[in-house]
């Protein structure tokens, strides 16, 4: 029975392996289309300023969050294409699309919104990216094209990705000579640790959701929020806290000294014209004497 069984475990694994395949098989071939046929889209989320007296400074920045309108299965999440992507070699025509379209969002937000405008644009680089030759240039392109001052721009890395070698780096201090910011996401989910965070040519560090989510009630947790933003500091880099969903949760990023903040409790992912309302209904950030 014991065999039977097995045999009858690895028929449904096949299957599943099977199923998996041929999914991810079209949806690589979908991928190429998409990119023609513009279904990828962008959505946008706060990222605010945690300021002293507990207020938030909604005009600090946004992220844009890569979105596939896909034509039968509906909105597919970038955890689903990313990878994909990646592997297939459309990272790169995504990444600039994604960027392109970005850039001139925020562009039209600085022309139109005023002090509402936020003053970051936070746009995701994934590893295969950082690979390619001719980024720099092309990144400096598309922010010359829409008009985008350099240091309004950040470019956001993973742990794994910058911990990798020379090439890596050069790359990092060729999108640095330009003018961009440079922050590592998700940090305290990879490999590099604090100790190693001076190694790195970032501006910002983002304390991954994992943390946030605990830090509320586990004093543990919210002792390594406060080690990273010592730590960063020290090396004058600032901090956001990603996944912020309760007021406990803001709290305590904010007592432990995080610069910015990000998550649910703010605001979801918005499209761009969604986003533009959340801008400017907001009261404009407070004066600071
Ligand atoms: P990320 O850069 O760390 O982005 C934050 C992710 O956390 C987003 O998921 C966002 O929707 C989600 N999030 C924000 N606040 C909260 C919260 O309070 N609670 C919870 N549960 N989630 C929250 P999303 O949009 O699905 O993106 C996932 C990841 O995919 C991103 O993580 C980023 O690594 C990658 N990604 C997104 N857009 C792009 C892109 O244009 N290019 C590349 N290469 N990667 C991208
Ligand atoms: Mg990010
Ligand atoms: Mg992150
Ligand atoms: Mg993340």
């Amino acid at each position: 029975a014991a065999k039977a069984d097995g045999g009858n475990q690895f028929a449904v694994f096949a299957r599943h392996m099977r199923e998996r395949a041929i999914l991810r098989g079209g949806l690589q071939a979908d991928l190429r289309n998409a990119i023609e046929r513009g279904e990828l889209y962008t959505v946008y989320q706060p990222v605010v300023g945690l300021l002293d007296d507990g207020r938030i400074d909604r005009a600090a920045g946004v992220e844009a969050l890569v979105r596939w309108r896909h034509p039968l299965r509906g909105e597919v999440g970038p955890s689903e294409f990313i990878g994909i992507a990646e592997d297939c070699g459309l990272i790169g025509a995504i990444g600039e699309q994604v960027l392109a379209m970005a850039c001139a969002d925020f562009a039209r937000w600085r022309r139109q919104l005023g002090a509402n405008a936020p003053r970051l644009l936070a746009v995701n680089l994934s590893r295969a990216q950082l690979n390619q030759s001719g980024l720099c240039e092309r990144v400096s392109a598309i922010m010359a094209a829409n008009g985008m001052e350099p240091g309004s721009l950040q470019l956001e890395i993973t742990e794994s990705l910058a911990a990798q070698g020379r090439d890596i780096q050069d790359q990092l201090l060729g999108l640095k000579a330009l003018g961009v910011k440079l922050a590592l996401d998700d940090f305290g989910t990879g490999y590099s640790s604090l100790s190693s965070l001076h190694l790195l040519p970032v501006d910002t560090v983002k304390i991954d959701r994992s943390f946030i989510t605990l830090a509320a009630t586990s004093r543990h947790h919210e002792v390594l929020i406060e080690a990273t933003v010592k730590v960063a500091r020290s090396l004058g880099m600032n901090t956001v806290a990603e996944g912020i969903e309760t007021p406990q949760q803001a709290a305590v990023v904010s007592a432990q000294g995080c610069d910015k903040g990000q998550g649910y409790l703010y605001s979801r992912p918005l499209s761009g014209a969604a986003i533009e309302q959340w801008l400017i209904t907001s009261a404009p950030p407070p004066s600071r004497a």
